[in-house]
């Protein structure tokens, strides 16, 4: 069940999360931070990427 067409589903968690991505190399990733460090270089350089 549940295989419908929708890709996505966005579950809000109780602290809000945001879409980030790393200036530096690429990397996208999620955090509640508000100035969060990229997980892959440690770069502070990241971007929100808000829908
Ligand atoms: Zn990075």
């Amino acid at each position: 069940m549940c295989s419908a067409g929708g890709p996505m589903e966005i579950e809000i968690l109780d602290l809000e999360e945001r879409d980030y991505r790393c200036v530096g190399c690429g990397e996208r990733f999620k955090s509640t931070l508000d100035k969060p460090t990229c997980p892959a270089c440690g770069s502070k350089d990241v971007v929100t990427e808000d829908a």
